[in-house]
C-alpha cells in the first residue's frame, strides 16, 4: 500500500460523528445515520442523529454562553479569538479537505483551494468587528442572541464558515445543524473553535436529519434567529415552522437557476468557453450560483457547442482522491437519481449533447455523471425553471437584448448572473434588468467569473432573502437598539 493510499484508508475519527456541545463531544441517542462515499457507493461510517434532546442541550449551552458574555466581550478580544480559530483551521486544512473529499466527493485539489480561503473569510469578518461600535446614527448594534443555523452539503466547510463567521463576529452564539451528508467537517470546525479559545457553548454543532434535528432547532423557543442555507422547498418549510411559537428573524440563502449571457460583442471570442464551462460545471454543477442557463445571440449556438466541447477536453472526471481529477461524482445516490431524472426530461425536451471530458480512474459504482448540454428546451419547462444541482447546461438563443433579459429573468429564482461582454453600457443595461442578487461581468474573454468578497448582496425571488457579505452581511446578525439619552 502506498503512503497516499493509507492516508485515505485511515478510519474517520469517531469523535467527529457526535455532537459538539458546550466545548466537548456529546452523544444523545442510539439512533445513527449512515454516510456513503459517493465515489464508491460504499459505507463510510455512521454518525449520530441528535434529535430533540441534542437540540435542547445545545440551545441551553448557547444561551449560557451568550449570557456568559460572548456578545459583551470587548470587540478586540472577540476578534483575536476568531483569528486564533482561523489559524487552527489553516493548521487542520489537510484533514478538512480529506473529509470534504470523502463525504461529498469534492476533488481533493479543489477542496484544498477552497479550504485555504476559510481563514481569510474569518479574518475578514473579524476585521469588521470594530465597525459594530459605530453609534453615529444613535443606535447600538446588539447581537441577536442564540442563532440556529442549518447548512447544506455542497461546500461542507465553506457553507459553515460563511454562516458562522458573521454570526459569531457579531457576538451571537450558535447552534449549527449541518447536512446529513457532511456532518464531520462542521463538528471539526466547532472543535477547532473551542481549541482556539471560543468559550464553551459559543459554537455548538448537532448532526442529524432535517426532520429530526433541523426542525426541532427551528421551532425551539429559545432560538432567537434562524439562518438557513439550502433548497427553496426546505426554506419554505422552515419559514412556516418558525412562526409556530415565535416571530424569529430569518435569513434564507436558497436555490438558484442562474443564467450566463454572452452579449454579441463576445460571441466570436473562442477563449470564453472555458470560463463558460467552469461557471456551469465546476463542482459537478453542485453550487447554488452555478450558471446553468446559457443565453446566446441568435446563431451563436453552434460556436458555443464547439467551444464547450473543446473546453470539456481539459476537464477530467475521476476519483476525487486523485489530485488530477477536476470533476468528481455528485454527492449522493439521491442527487444522482435527481440528475438522471432531469436527463430523461432533457431527452424529451430538446437536443442533448454529452461533452467529451477526459476520464481518470474511477469506480463505476460511484455517482459519476458526465456534463451535458440541452439545446433550446422550452422556457417554461422543468429544465429552464427548476434547479438540477448537477452538470446540465441549457442553451437558448435570443433575438435582441430585450429578449435576452426576458429569458434570463424569466425564472422564479434570483441568485446570480454572469454577463460576458466588454461593452460596459450594454452589460449595465442587462444587469439592471435582472432581478438577481449578484452579477459578474466578464470583459476579458480568457477570465473566469468571480465575486467580490466585500460586496454585500441579497438573493431575490425564490432564492431567498437576507443580506450576505460585507459590513451589511455582518449587520444582518445584529439588531439596532436606539438609545435616547434625555438629560
Ligand atoms: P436541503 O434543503 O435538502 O437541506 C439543507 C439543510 O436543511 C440540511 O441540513 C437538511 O438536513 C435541513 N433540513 C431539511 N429539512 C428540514 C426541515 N424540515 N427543517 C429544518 N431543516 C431541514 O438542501 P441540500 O440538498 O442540502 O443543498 C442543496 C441546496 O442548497 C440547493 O438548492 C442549493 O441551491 C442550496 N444552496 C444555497 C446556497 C446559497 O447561498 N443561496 C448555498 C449553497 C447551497
Amino acid at each position: 500500500m502506498t503512503a497516499a493510499a493509507s492516508a485515505w484508508d485511515a478510519p474517520l475519527p469517531e469523535d467527529l460523528s457526535r455532537g459538539w456541545i458546550h466545548g466537548e463531544t456529546r452523544a444523545f441517542s442510539d439512533r445513527t445515520l449512515v454516510s456513503v462515499d459517493p465515489s464508491t457507493g460504499e459505507t463510510l461510517g455512521v454518525f449520530d442523529d441528535g434529535g430533540a434532546p441534542a437540540v435542547e442541550a445545545a440551545v441551553a449551552s448557547a444561551r449560557a454562553a451568550f449570557r456568559g458574555g460572548w456578545g459583551r466581550m470587548k470587540g478586540e478580544d472577540r476578534a483575536a479569538r476568531l483569528l486564533a480559530w482561523a489559524q487552527r483551521i489553516a493548521e487542520e486544512s489537510e484533514q478538512l479537505a480529506r473529509l470534504e473529499t470523502l463525504e461529498v466527493g469534492r476533488p481533493i485539489t479543489d477542496a484544498k483551494t477552497l479550504i485555504a480561503q476559510a481563514p481569510l473569510l474569518i479574518g475578514y469578518y473579524a476585521g469588521l468587528i470594530p465597525g459594530l461600535e459605530d453609534r453615529s446614527d444613535g443606535a447600538v448594534r446588539r447581537p441577536r442572541g442564540v442563532v440556529g443555523a442549518i447548512t447544506p452539503w455542497n461546500f461542507p466547510t465553506a457553507n459553515v464558515i460563511l454562516r458562522s463567521a458573521p454570526i459569531l463576529a457579531a457576538g451571537n452564539t450558535l447552534v449549527l445543524k449541518p447536512s446529513e451528508l457532511s456532518p464531520r467537517s462542521a463538528v471539526l470546525l466547532a472543535r477547532l473553535a473551542t481549541e482556539a479559545g471560543l468559550p464553551a457553548g459559543v459554537f455548538n454543532v448537532i448532526p442529524g436529519t432535517g426532520r429530526s434535528t433541523g426542525a426541532a432547532l427551528v421551532a425551539h423557543p429559545d432560538v432567537d434567529m434562524v439562518a438557513f442555507t439550502g433548497s427553496t422547498e426546505t426554506g419554505k418549510a422552515i419559514i412556516r415552522a418558525s412562526v409556530e411559537q415565535a416571530l424569529k428573524p430569518l435569513t434564507m440563502e436558497c436555490g438558484g437557476k442562474s443564467p450566463q449571457l454572452v452579449l454579441p460583442d463576445m460571441i466570436g471570442e473562442d477563449q470564453i468557453w472555458s470560463g463558460v464551462f467552469a461557471a456551469a460545471f465546476w463542482n459537478t454543477g453542485q453550487w447554488c450560483a452555478a450558471r446553468t442557463r446559457l443565453l446566446l445571440p441568435r446563431g451563436g449556438a453552434a460556436a458555443a457547442v464547439e467551444g464547450l466541447r473543446q473546453a470539456a477536453a481539459g476537464w477530467t472526471i475521476g476519483d476525487p482522491r486523485d489530485p488530477a481529477t477536476t470533476l468528481g461524482p455528485v454527492a449522493s445516490r439521491r442527487q444522482y437519481e435527481t440528475v438522471q431524472a432531469f436527463r430523461e426530461i432533457a431527452r424529451e425536451a430538446g437536443e442533448v449533447i454529452a461533452l467529451p471530458c477526459a476520464f481518470g480512474d474511477l469506480n463505476p459504482a460511484g455517482f459519476y455523471v458526465r456534463p451535458e448540454l440541452v439545446l433550446e428546451p422550452p422556457q417554461d419547462g422543468a429544465l429552464v425553471q427548476q434547479e438540477v444541482f448537477g452538470p446540465l447546461l441549457t442553451i437558448q438563443e435570443y433575438a435582441d437584448l430585450d429578449e435576452a433579459i426576458r429569458l434570463a429573468d424569466g425564472s422564479t429564482y434570483g441568485l446570480g448572473a454572469t454577463i460576458w461582454s466588454a461593452d460596459r453600457e450594454a452589460a449595465e443595461t442587462v444587469a439592471a434588468g435582472l432581478d438577481v442578487g449578484s452579477v459578474s461581468v466578464v470583459a476579458a474573454p480568457g477570465a473566469r467569473p468571480g465575486l467580490a468578497l466585500g460586496a454585500p448582496f441579497e438573493p431575490r425571488k425564490q432564492s431567498g432573502f437576507g443580506i450576505e457579505g460585507g459590513p451589511l452581511g455582518l449587520a444582518a446578525f445584529t439588531a439596532p437598539q436606539a438609545i435616547a439619552y434625555v438629560d
